[in-house]
């Protein structure tokens, strides 16, 4: 399916009226790589759209994550970030430089949810979360900041 048919469809479900604000949030995150903030968003937006207001598109990202357009990408003690990638998948997060960074591992996949936590908790969604130093960050000495 079309990316944007699926955006209209998921608005026309929800009663959602599709703006061309609306659109443009969609397009921006559809063009989006690697788990963009509100902030980045709304950068991308204010060209086309200089009179809309950052809360505006803050507050159309959240509604897409509620009728699940968008996924919410956990926070790291970093702005709120979004998740474009709706296929079950996995995150790396680089402690030093805090890319997020998605990754496919079947074994992850089919991880087992223990009773205990199923009773507990009603599970909606699974997700890893590994955390360490990326590639790019390792293969920086040390305290370089001149490149
Ligand atoms: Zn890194
Ligand atoms: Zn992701």
């Amino acid at each position: 399916m079309d990316k944007l048919d699926f955006f209209t469809q998921k608005c026309k479900h929800h009663h959602l009226k599709v703006t061309p604000q609306r659109t443009a949030v969609f397009k921006a995150l559809a063009a989006a790589e690697n788990h963009p903030s509100a902030d980045e968003i709304f950068q991308k937006i204010h060209a086309e759209f200089p009179h809309i207001s950052f809360d505006t598109v803050n507050r159309t990202l959240l509604t897409f994550a509620e009728i699940g357009i968008v996924d919410l990408a956990e926070g790291h003690g970093t702005p709120r970030r979004f998740d474009t990638n709706l296929m079950p998948h996995h995150h790396f997060f680089c402690i030093k430089c805090g890319q997020l960074t998605d990754f496919h591992c079947r074994e992850y996949d089919d991880l087992d949810i223990p009773e205990e936590i199923r009773k507990k908790f009603s599970i909606t969604s699974k997700r890893m979360v590994l955390k360490g130093i990326c590639d790019k960050c390792r293969a920086q000495p040390p305290d370089s900041d001149t490149t």
